[in-house]
């Protein structure tokens, strides 16, 4: 890299998934003084061109699968010098990318005895994401030495994710989502065993990888857990070696939890984190006294976000900046504090503006924080549904529903209502081969699930699939695009 030309202060983009090259990338680019910048590979052409221009990346290590997608925009992306292609090939693949060179080619050229920067200021940066695009452009987010040393110091301690030597780590969270919540990181500077499931993956492989790595910690959203969850019901892979599976991005339903405890005998961690946030700022891990309560009890605060890491500060306040008294009832947004909290958007002062004040992140985030501290989100500030002047929690149903035996996936959104501003609307895929109807799922909200009335949404819509972001979680925005006017027809308006 240094031969290239790449300073320090420069960037330097990745487009790859998880795997040995891409880790070597790590901590190379940060050790050189220059910026890794991870992007993210499933984005639209449009966004990977806004995004490596707005950061400037100098050069781009590439996957093999991913030069189609390049090729379309090199055009567009001037600041790019050179291109080096990832791939287990020895000959360059056929490309227009230029100039171009094979990744093992490129470092066998290198001199082992390299001296790394041992001065670099713990405050530069090393590391450079964007937030997934739910929400208007992508914002990027620097992280520096300091916060991805103190945030890998985090992850290892007991009561948190508890990383540690010892450990099998599979991230299977991708390396270009938030670093893949700091594990390689954390891991290596342990010498804990990573296992990478590269490109091509599912729950077959991953079940599979589980068995024969012994694999003791894996970390992913939950539609991941979902789909392991099928091949686990088969019985067919020893997972007895996973003494946690951590799970964050979107909130973890509790029938979900449940499943892998009881079912599968494998303890789940629920954790919640932003771009912005490193990402990781709080767990649901028990407190010991929590571990006394019955398993319906102790579920409750499994299923919430948890409880703030070391050295962060967390606060929720209403509408008028008060706090929230921490009854697990009255809602806030949550504001967060702490070393490895961003405190600006790269070159969007208006956006940091708004989203940092007084030192405090607002997350968007709208949640409830209980007498023992458990954080629960029940919303986006943009995904609370508003009916009559009343908040309606959106997880709250998806929860209940995702917990019904025939329901694969749902979400619910709000959706215009003449009356009441707002309803909810769910939108449900159901599991192979089972079938249930919209007025069953209505009786089972009411009678099993306790919902009032007024919670339970107008229309359940039945589709073959949810829309997902690049990350898989719900592409709700699109769901609310599509069906803005779904309540509002059928009532002529
Ligand atoms: P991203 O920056 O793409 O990781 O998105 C961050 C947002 O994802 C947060 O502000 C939350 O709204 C949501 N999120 C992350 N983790 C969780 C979780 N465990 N439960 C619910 N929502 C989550």
């Amino acid at each position: 890299m240094v031969k290239l030309g790449v300073k320090a202060g420069d960037k330097v983009g990745t487009l790859a998934w998880n795997d040995h090259r891409h880790l070597e990338a790590y901590f190379a680019i940060p050790s050189i003084g220059a910026v890794l910048h991870t992007i993210n590979i499933r984005l639209s052409e449009e966004h990977l061109t806004y995004i490596i221009n707005n950061a400037e990346d100098k050069v781009l290590l590439v996957d093999e699968g991913m030069i189609p997608i390049i090729e379309k925009i090199k055009d567009n992306i001037p600041t790019v010098e050179h291109f080096i292609i990832l791939t287990d090939e020895e000959t360059l693949p056929e490309t227009s990318l230029k100039p171009v060179q094979l990744y093992e080619a490129f470092i066998k050229g290198a001199n082992e005895t390299f001296q790394f920067l041992q001065d670099i200021p713990e405050t530069n940066p090393a590391g450079m994401c964007y937030t997934s695009a739910t929400t208007g452009n992508p914002k990027g987010v620097l992280y520096t030495h300091r916060s991805i040393v103190l945030h890998s110091m985090m992850l290892c301690f007991a009561d948190t994710i508890a990383i540690s030597e010892r450990d099998v780590a599979m991230p299977v969270v991708p390396m270009f989502h938030v670093n893949a919540w700091g594990i390689p990181f954390a891991t290596v500077s342990l010498g804990t065993k990573l296992v990478l499931p590269g490109p091509n993956f599912n729950g077959e492989v991953l079940a599979e990888l589980i068995e024969k790595e012994k694999v003791t910690m894996t970390a992913g959203v939950p539609t991941i857990w979902i789909e392991l969850a099928k091949v686990l019901e088969t019985g067919k892979y020893d997972t007895s070696s996973l003494t946690r599976v951590v799970c964050g991005g979107s909130a973890a339903p509790e029938g979900l939890i449940r499943k892998y405890e009881k079912e599968f005998n494998i303890p789940f961690l629920h954790a919640y984190g932003m771009t912005e946030t490193s990402p990781v700022v709080t767990v649901a891990r028990l407190k010991s006294h929590q571990e006394e309560l019955p398993y319906d009890e102790q579920l409750k605060y499994k299923g919430k976000q948890g409880l703030p890491t070391i050295l962060i500060e967390a606060k929720v306040v209403g509408e008028n900046g008060e706090e929230v008294k921490h009854d697990g009832e009255e809602m806030g947004e949550l504001l967060l504090r702490g070393p490895w909290i961003t405190d600006e958007y790269y070159r969007e002062p208006e956006k940091t503006k708004e989203a940092v004040q007084d030192g405090w992140l607002r997350t968007g985030d709208i949640v409830t924080v209980d007498e023992e501290g458990f954080i629960k989100i029940v919303d986006r500030t943009n995904d609370l549904i508003k009916s009559g002047g009343e908040w309606i929690s959106s997880v709250d149903l998806e929860n209940a529903l995702m917990a019904h035996e025939a329901v694969f996936e749902a979400t619910v959104i709000a959706v215009p209502h003449e009356r009441w501003q707002e309803r909810p609307v769910a939108f449900i895929v159901l599991k192979d081969g089972k079938d249930v109807t919209e007025e069953e799922l209505r009786q089972y909200l009411l009678e099993e699930k306790k919902f009032a009335k007024w919670w339970l949404p107008d229309k359940f819509i039945f589709l073959d699939e949810i829309p997902k972001t690049s990350v898989g979680k719900f592409l709700k925005r699109e769901l609310r695009e599509q069906y803005r006017d779904v309540l509002l027809k059928e009532q002529n308006v």
